[in-house]
């Protein structure tokens, strides 16, 4: 076996895998039950992982993947399921009946961390190598048969040789950026406002997700759980958190969600932060023995609630490619797997860029205001237009 200098030998395996979101914990899970070996790097500890709070929002088909491959029990159990969603502006509200508008598909609510706790579980519960507080990760020979992963793990120095690599380390992760300048093509847009996320210790205002569209900015109103409720206001991306103490924040979520006859209640914020929105697509998300996976390869902004689900899909379209390579040597699938994952990455961009210019306050004039209203009003009076947004906010099937 040959050696990076420094480097201690130690570990093969057929697919190492770059971050333990839940891209890589879920090609690891897929992968496990198909019969093929993987070892997943982490840079941060479980401690951490698990409690990341992030997206809660999860498709008909993710949740459909998740039981399929029985780590769904708990998110059968606990998770919220929604068949639609509330629209306010101008004072009211409008549902959209997702549910009955896609033949009942809905979507359910159960936090990111959670499906990675789960996921995190099974691996360990059949001593799948996931390697956390790893440093100092790099990967080599991308353009061989034979590529490896080095790392520092308990201050050694250690070599992974694989048959391919998963880059699933997320938009700042290492991968993408080991891919030789030229290959890629990078596509961009970042908005000029962010998120700032709260989590509170009250019971849901809302048994559903209100998107509340007004003249002072975006809110949102999610949850996590009946005890935990998620929310969101479009503020200045480059704001620092200081500047919105507590109070600040419940003001002005009341003054977006104002609507008569409905109350917000407040509680305890345990948790605060403010994240920028951006669209991003790296492609191809294939190079060599390296694929690409969830936000190593493209970011959306959160409006549309698809940057772990789209994640969860390339993953998908990955280990079967893997499954069919491994099984009888054809490489067809692998090699359209970026095709097949940027067909998804494209439509989700769009609905994702829909739903954020459907719903900020874009300041540009007064004419593009009077067009996002008459868009908000069309798709809450047509039942057209209120399918399109209900299909793609579930999840479509194909594309
Ligand atoms: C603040 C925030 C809020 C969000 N809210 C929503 C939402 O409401 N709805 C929604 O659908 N999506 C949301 N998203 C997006 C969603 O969380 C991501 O799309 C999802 O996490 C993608 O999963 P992933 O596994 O591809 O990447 P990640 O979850 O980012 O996982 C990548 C992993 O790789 C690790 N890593 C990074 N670099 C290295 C390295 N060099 N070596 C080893 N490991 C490394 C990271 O620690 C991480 O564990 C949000 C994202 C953020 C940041």
């Amino acid at each position: 076996m040959r050696t990076l200098p420094g480097y201690s030998p130690g570990m093969r395996t057929q697919v190492g895998i770059v971050g333990a979101g839940p891209a890589g914990l879920t090609l690891a899970h897929l992968l496990h039950l198909e019969g093929i070996e993987s070892v997943i790097l982490e840079d941060r500890s479980r401690e951490y992982v698990e409690q990341r709070v992030r997206a809660g929002v999860l498709e008909q088909g993710t949740v459909d993947l998740l039981v399929a491959a029985g780590v769904g029990d708990r998110l059968r159990r606990e998770g919220i399921v929604h068949g639609g969603i509330e629209l306010r502006f101008g004072g009211q509200g409008h549902r959209i009946p997702m549910s009955d508008l896609t033949g009942g598909r809905a979507i359910t609510i159960y936090g990111q961390q959670e499906v990675v706790k789960d996921l995190i579980a099974a691996r360990l519960s059949y001593d799948g190598p996931l390697l956390f507080e790893v440093a100092e990760v790099a990967v080599h020979d991308l353009d061989t048969p034979r590529p490896s992963i080095t790392y520092v793990h308990n201050g050694r120095r250690g070599e992974l040789e694989c048959d391919v690599i998963a880059g699933c380390d997320g938009f700042r992760g290492v991968c993408r950026d080991s891919i030789p300048p030229g290959v890629l093509q990078l596509h961009e847009r970042v908005y000029p406002f962010g998120w700032l996320g709260i989590l509170a210790t009250v019971a849901p205002s809302t048994e559903e997700l209100i998107y509340a569209y007004h003249e002072r900015g975006f809110a949102l109103h999610s949850l996590r759980s009946p005890k935990l409720s998620r929310l969101y206001l479009q503020v200045d991306p480059y704001e620092p958190i200081e500047d919105w103490p507590d109070e600040r924040i419940w003001e002005e979520l009341h003054r977006r969600f104002e609507r008569e006859g409905w109350t917000l209640h407040e509680g305890p914020i345990i948790e605060k932060g403010i994240t920028a929105m951006r669209s991003f697509v790296a492609e191809p998300m294939h190079y060599g023995s390296l694929y690409l996976a969830g936000d190593a390869a493209h970011v959306v902004p959160a409006t549309g609630a698809k940057g772990l689900n789209v994640a969860v899909h390339d993953v998908k379209v990955l280990a079967e490619g893997l499954v069919e390579w491994y099984g009888s040597g054809a490489t067809e699938l692998l090699e359209s797997y970026s095709d097949t994952c940027l067909r998804r990455v494209w439509r989700v961009q769009d609905f994702s860029n829909f739903m954020t210019t459907l719903l900020h306050r874009l300041d540009v004039d007064a004419f593009e205001d009077r067009l996002q209203r008459a868009r908000l009003e069309y798709v809450c009076s047509s039942e057209a237009a209120a399918r399109s947004l209900a299909e793609n906010y579930v999840g479509l099937e194909k594309v």
